[in-house]
């Protein structure tokens, strides 16, 4: 395919390309130096992949229907940089959605990969290092005192429910709205991520058996939570909350919110699900508990705490997660789980996320918040660049001094503006989250040059963003 700016435009109909430079007449043809990446490769693996999987992808947002465009094949990766067929390369913001804290093919991770594999791969029998996970995580977050290892944070959060329902025999759940928790019937009611990307108010297939025990709540709004407990004392089986909102972008929760879930919840006989698949061992080495200390009664871990490999984990007080199989009644099993590969990349990857890696997320974090603020400002660009913790993320709103606390208000921010500023991004080689409702996640392999990079291309991108039309 040539590359024109027909087709440029066809694969980024969003991208806004067109007004980037000068007049927003579209020459017939560009040269390389006005477009400098070539997608052709990534665009026919997506055609081949559409026939293949439905939507050419293993998980929505992958398929960049927010922004347009086509998604890249990413075929390496190591430290920040993202490689894709083509031959371009990025600076990595999504870390693989989180996890890859120490950047891609970080050394240590690789070897102690290779190790666990030439030992095998799976046993369906207990490990050692199975053990030396559970206790690394327990170390880490006081309030956890046992923990069981799962394939995915998804299951973790499916699991911790259930737990919850059989230790206090009630049904009802309260989740927020615009908090994610993986794609759990009960936990996909006005979900963040990925379904708040595709515009969902939940999803077919989801029977009004399994969401009418589900109640759905704003998030940061505690005299909504002591309403509904009012409303139905001894009925509420627990509370669950990301520790820190980011699957609707980045919104902390209010001083005393959290404690306040941990006040209603422990006065009335439920349990407090905290919610740390995102948080957990990236915010600090103890996650958002170790930022705020409010203590949950049951905790979700993903991501971070298996390295890029399919492990996730959920745990808490002892006396509840003795209420599971085979020391309890409440059923939870898994083939793969603690999967001696995976058990090996998470231990790996906490074991080397040490004080100054977690310095280095804290400070990328914030420069890269600060260095998204200035371009935009310098545009004239409303809008307010977000923290939870070292999660950032950047609303367009005409009211930048009015924080974005909950899902109502990211629905109403300028989420149209994100789609041509993600695409010039792109197209100076910097790789956001492909959705202006998540969250960006740096590692801390970032240095000056990849910070160089990124200076460089927020400018046209800001202005890009400054250019930007609401459709109809
Ligand atoms: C990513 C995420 C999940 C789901 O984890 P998966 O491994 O994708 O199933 C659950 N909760 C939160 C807060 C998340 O960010």
């Amino acid at each position: 395919m040539a590359l024109t700016w027909e087709n440029v435009r066809q694969n980024n109909p969003s991208s806004g390309l067109g007004r980037l430079h000068g007049t927003g007449h579209i020459p017939a043809f560009a040269t390389l130096e006005v477009v400098s990446y070539a997608t052709d490769r990534s665009a026919q693996l997506f055609e081949r992949a559409s026939r293949a999987i439905p939507g050419g992808v293993n998980s929505p947002v992958r398929a960049f229907s927010a922004v347009g465009g086509t998604p890249r094949f990413i075929s390496s990766a190591s430290g920040y940089r993202l490689n894709d067929a083509d031959g371009n390369s990025y600076i990595d913001l999504v870390s693989s959605w989180g996890p890859m804290i120490l950047g891609h093919a970080h050394p240590a991770i690789v070897e102690a990969v290779q190790k666990a594999a030439t030992t095998g791969l799976s046993f369906g029998a207990p490990t050692e290092a199975e053990i030396d996970l559970a206790e690394e995580i327990i170390k880490r977050v006081d309030p956890v005192e046992q923990v069981r290892l799962v394939n995915s944070g998804t299951e973790a959060t499916m699991s911790a429910v259930r737990l919850a329902r059989g230790f206090t025999g009630r049904t009802k759940i309260i989740k927020f709205s615009g908090c994610y928790h993986g794609h759990v019937d009960a936990l996909l009611a006005d979900a963040g991520s990925g379904v708040a990307t595709l515009g969902l108010p939940t999803s077919p297939g989801v029977t009004g058996a399994q969401a009418q025990d589900t109640i759905v709540l704003p998030y940061n709004d505690l005299d909504a939570v002591r309403e509904t407990f009012a409303t139905y004392p001894g009925e509420i089986a627990a509370i669950i909350t990301e520790a820190a909102a980011g699957n609707m972008g980045a919104i902390a929760p209010h001083d005393g919110f959290n404690q306040g879930l941990k006040d209603v919840t422990s006065k009335d006989g439920a349990l407090l699900i905290i919610d740390e698949v995102m948080t957990g061992f990236r915010v600090s080495k103890a996650g958002w508990f170790g930022l705020e200390g409010v203590a949950g009664d049951l905790y979700t871990f993903g991501k971070v705490m298996s390295g890029g490999l399919p492990a996730a984990a959920f745990g808490g007080r002892a006396d509840i997660m003795a209420y599971l199989a085979p020391a309890g009644p409440v059923y939870q099993a898994g083939t793969l789980s603690g999967n001696p590969v995976a058990v090996a990349a998470g231990l790996a990857t906490l074991r080397h996320a040490d004080d100054a890696v977690y310095a280095a997320l804290d400070a990328n974090s914030k420069q890269l918040g600060d260095l998204i603020g200035q371009a935009l400002t310098a545009e004239g660009v409303g809008h307010r660049v977000q923290y939870a913790g070292n999660l950032v993320s950047v609303f367009f709103t005409t009211d930048p001094g009015t924080p974005i606390t909950d899902y109502a208000s990211v629905k109403n921010s300028e989420t149209w503006r994100f789609a041509p500023f993600f695409h010039a991004l792109l197209d100076a080689g910097v790789y956001p989250p492909p959705s202006a409702f998540e969250a960006w996640f740096v590692s801390a392999a970032l240095d000056r040059d990849a910070f160089g990079v990124i200076a460089d291309a927020l400018p046209a991108a800001a202005t890009a963003a400054a250019g930007a039309r609401k459709e109809n």
